[in-house]
């Protein structure tokens, strides 16, 4: 490997918060309002210039985990600041009924990108948090076991951000990793969860659509019918009506690298051409359903994600990692912050696989404060898909739902260290005060 010596600089302080948060997806929105509303300075750093993480920049449209099965009845299991932003969604008039599927075992509530972005915007601002678009996090200056500064290329150059404590929303756990903080990656065999490519269609018939493919596995049969004069990445697809039933939302797509395995949303090479692959194979979804399916004989791509929409890709080493097992079991925590629904949901080779927690009456497991304490780093919480998990653990909890419930307490937790009173007793009582389902 060829290297160079980059010369030392002076690099100018932004910003001196009591909170910096890294990432502006479910975790990172939920972190920084709720670090804002326990009094601390709150700045969020975010690579795009609009909110949302995977669920607009990833083309997600869907939110999961919010919902799940206690004493025997669907009912909504993750709650606090989540529900300001639903609201602020449905007032824009880009918020679906929930929806169920694979024979009422999940329920998801889909949602318009722009209507997320405008009402994610507002979620933060009411908040009195400030915002930094358009500023990537390249580095961390460290004091001892401290980060004392977060280092951002931006459109106005390279610059420092100081703060007393720091939230890990990266979904990649960038911030955590320049610290030195220890990190999985993966299955352990060379392989995670695969990525896709997300991607709406717009101008579809939307009756004779449903007709056709309303049924929850309805299209896995037509693309079966059809399996030899299509490359199809992965057996079956999730197609779904947006609120406007003309447009309907594709998860099809499947990214491998050159060996077979999940594209490593952490090798720069691999990420590049897996945008290509992504748009091609889109390309090739396109043909089939114009020419197959009922209702699409008119369709158009009506937009392709901004970026690969990346399930997984480094998992910190906390305290606690949660496991696969937590969430089939159930699993209950004495330092619970809220609660996961949503099933193991793995993205394997050409397929998925779904694992459903046993008790089917209360199909949902405590998530533990300890997930998102990383090993090693005394001012840093790691919150949402790059939290401590293992990997079939995170398969699950990576839902927006569990995203969610790990922001508010990491940002909940954060203002309670600057203020000089955190204890995990604290946290819950805060958390419920906030109007969180702590189970
Ligand atoms: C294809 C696909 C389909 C999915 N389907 C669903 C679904 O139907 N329902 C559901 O609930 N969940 C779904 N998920 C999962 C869910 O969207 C994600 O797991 C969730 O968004 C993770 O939230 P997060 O806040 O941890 O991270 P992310 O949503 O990934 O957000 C991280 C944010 O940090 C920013 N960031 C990262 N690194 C830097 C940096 N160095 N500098 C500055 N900013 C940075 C990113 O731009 C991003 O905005 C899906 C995911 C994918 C990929």
């Amino acid at each position: 490997m060829k290297t160079l010596l980059e010369p030392a600089r002076q690099t100018e302080v932004f910003a001196e918060v009591d909170v910096c948060v890294l990432g502006g997806g479910p975790a990172g929105l939920a972190a920084a309002v709720s670090a804002a509303r326990g009094g601390a300075r709150t700045l969020l750093v975010e690579r795009y210039g609009f909110l949302g993480g995977m669920g607009t920049a990833g083309g997600v449209t869907n939110f999961a985990g919010l919902y799940g099965r206690r004493g025997g009845q669907v009912q909504q299991l993750v709650r606090g600041v989540v529900d300001e932003l639903l609201d602020r969604i449905a007032r824009l008039g880009g918020l679906n009924d929930p929806q169920d599927g694979l024979q009422g075992r999940i329920r998801v509530r889909s949602y318009d990108i722009p209507a997320y972005k405008c009402a994610a915007d507002d979620f933060l601002l009411s908040a009195g948090v400030q915002l930094l678009f358009h500023a990537v996090a390249a580095g961390v200056v460290m004091d001892g076991d401290r980060v004392a500064a977060l280092l951002v290329e931006t459109r106005s150059g390279r610059r420092a951000i100081r703060a007393q404590q720091f939230i890990d929303a990266s979904g990649d756990a960038d911030l955590a990793h320049f610290a030195g903080v220890p990190y999985e990656l993966g299955d352990g065999h060379g392989s995670a969860l695969f990525p896709s490519t997300m991607f709406r269609i717009a101008n579809v018939d939307a009756d004779r659509a449903r007709a056709a493919i309303g049924e929850f596995k309805a299209i896995d049969a037509l693309m079966e019918q059809a399996a030899g004069r299509y490359r199809f990445p992965r057996r079956g697809a999730i197609l779904r009506p947006q609120r406007n039933p003309r447009e309907w939302r594709a998860n099809v797509t499947q990214l491998a690298n050159e060996r077979g395995d999940a594209v490593d949303a952490t090798d720069a090479r691999q990420l590049s051409a897996a945008e290509v692959e992504g748009r091609r194979q889109i390309v090739e979804y396109m043909r089939f359903l114009r020419a197959e399916v009922p209702g699409f004989e008119e369709a158009e791509i009506g937009d392709i994600a901004p970026q690969v929409g990346i399930r997984e890709s480094r998992r910190i080493v906390g305290s606690y990692r949660l496991t696969g097992d937590d969430v089939i079991d159930g699993a209950r925590f004495d330092d619970s912050i809220g609660l996961n629904s949503w099933p193991c949901e793995r993205h394997e080779a050409g397929r998925i696989e779904w694992g459903f927690a046993r008790d089917t009456d209360n199909a949902f497991n405590q998530l533990p404060w300890r997930m998102l304490v990383p090993q090693g780093v005394a001012n840093v919480l790691v919150a949402g898909r790059c939290a401590s998990m293992e990997h079939l653990g995170q398969s699950a909890a990576r839902a927006s739902g569990g995203c969610f419930v790990m922001g508010q307490a990491a940002g909940t937790a954060a203002a309670l260290r600057v203020a000089g009173r955190f204890s995990v007793a604290a946290l819950q009582a805060a958390l419920r005060d906030a109007g969180a389902d702590l189970g």
